[in-house]
């Protein structure tokens, strides 16, 4: 029987600590998945309430595991949790779960990187994307591993107002690698700042909310853990395709100690480098002898900006990748050797 608390908002009825869940249904953690668990359930309280208010909240937790995260969710007054779990010998744990809380949890065994979350809830939850946000929410402790790739994967859905974000401005709340949520918020000139910082923060307002020591964990990681919190923002700082300013940026961090100029110049093939890095520049306004951690996310729209315009004149441009002009020339040494 679910318990109502004084409000008469829902509270899970008394049940097996997570370690007991873990001991009953055998769930040690699989090194090689990098699972590490939360077992201490006002840690997991502590990142749910940095979710902000969950009150008829629609929520997807990815990877629940043996659900302490999912146990805080329940409690917090939302209106629905599904949940998305890869590995089947969490499910029996879950289902206790759903069976103690009746008609609120959903599981699904599935794979977070495939799943379409945006045919999961009522259409009626969607907003304009002006709006204030929906009242959806993600959250999740995710093997880094997953995590990161992931974050790439729903920033360019925030980019196309897609997956996720087909209900609008869906806020996430979700755990990485400490080093990784400093990279994800850090600011121009900082250390940490990387190519995750633009691409996070050009698309959505980006806090790192809280710190959890590695020995926390079950077992405990090498590393401690950031918990970051993002709204994608009305407006990106930077109106192009994702695909072109992830080029741009990720070319610009190339050679991070270097000037910016080195690792942009790479967009171009080597025969116009040094003309055409020096008219992306110019045009740009921006000083090339800048490191890549001294741009800011204003520089990155002008780049992108005119980057795009070249793009337009030049049509095999965009395709041009550095890597591919290296190994033809290295290619071509060799053969040229070879006749010799
Ligand atoms: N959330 C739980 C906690 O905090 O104790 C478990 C955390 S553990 C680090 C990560 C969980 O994500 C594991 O249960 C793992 O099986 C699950 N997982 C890993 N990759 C996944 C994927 N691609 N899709 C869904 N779940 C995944």
């Amino acid at each position: 029987m679910a318990v109502s608390g004084p409000l008469g908002t829902f509270r899970l009825p008394p049940l097996p600590t997570i370690r007991e869940i873990i001991r009953l249904f055998k769930l040690q953690a699989v090194k090689q998945l990098s699972q590490n668990f939360l077992l201490d359930l006002r840690l997991t309280d502590k990142i749910v309430r940095k979710a902000g208010s969950l009150t008829n909240a629609y929520v997807y937790e990815v990877g629940p595991g043996p659900g302490g995260i999912t146990r805080s969710i329940l409690n917090a007054g939302i209106a629905e949790l599904l949940v998305v779990e890869k590995d089947s010998r969490f499910i029996p744990g879950l289902q206790m779960l759903s069976d103690a809380a009746p008609g609120k949890l959903r599981i699904v065994h599935g794979d977070v990187l495939t799943f379409k979350i945006e045919r999961a809830f009522p259409e009626s939850l969607k907003r304009q994307w002006e709006d204030d946000p929906p009242n959806v929410h993600i959250i999740g402790n995710l093997p880094f591993s997953v995590s990161t790739p992931l974050i790439i994967k729903w920033l360019e859905n925030v980019s196309h107002r897609n997956g996720p974000f087909a209900y609008g401005r869906t806020q996430m709340t979700l755990t990485f690698q400490k080093e990784v949520a400093e990279r994800l918020i850090a600011s121009k000139g900082s250390k940490q700042r990387s190519r995750l910082s633009i691409m996070a923060q050009y698309l959505c307002g980006v806090q790192h909310v809280l710190t959890i020591p590695g020995r926390a964990f079950v077992p405990k990681p090498e590393v401690d853990v950031g918990v970051v919190h993002f709204t994608p923002l009305t407006q990106p700082k930077i109106e192009q395709p994702f695909k072109l300013v992830e080029k741009v940026v990720q070319n610009a961090f190339q050679f991070r100690r270097k000037y910016c100029y080195r690792g942009l110049g790479m967009l171009f093939p080597e025969a116009q480098r040094m003309e055409r890095t020096g008219k992306l520049l110019e045009s740009a306004d921006v000083d090339p002898t800048l490191r890549p951690t001294q741009l800011s996310v204003s520089h990155f729209q002008s780049l992108c900006d005119v980057y795009r315009k070249m793009c337009d004149e030049d049509p095999h441009l965009f395709a041009y990748n550095f890597r591919e002009e290296l190994r033809h020339t290295s290619e071509k040494r060799e053969r040229d050797d070879g006749e010799s």
